[in-house]
């Protein structure tokens, strides 16, 4: 799934914190996770547990992947629960 479209269309932050999305902020990309949608399939734990691991605050820290890697996971999330903004407008 691509973590940078809802339906299609370029996510925005505003619709992201509207639909009950948290963010996570990083240097070159902010996460956004969503609990109600999270279907706890493990994906992101599994793909990186450095920047997702569910036992620790912030469970998410986006620096510790950086944006490519990070993008990579994100869009291995199924559920839709993780979305991310670049920081480079792309
Ligand atoms: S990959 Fe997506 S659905 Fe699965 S646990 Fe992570 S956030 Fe939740």
């Amino acid at each position: 799934m691509d973590g940078s479209k809802i339906n299609d269309k370029q996510v925005t932050e505003e619709v992201l914190l509207e639909q009950g999305y948290r963010k996570y902020s990083g240097e070159d990309l902010d996460i956004y996770y969503s609990k109600e949608i999270c279907a706890h399939i493990g994906n992101c734990v599994l793909g990186n547990p450095e920047v997702f691991e569910v036992g620790r605050r912030p469970w998410i820290i986006a620096d510790n992947g950086g944006l490519e890697e990070d993008i990579r996971v994100i869009n291995t999330c199924p559920s839709g629960a993780l979305k991310y903004i670049r920081k480079d407008g792309k």
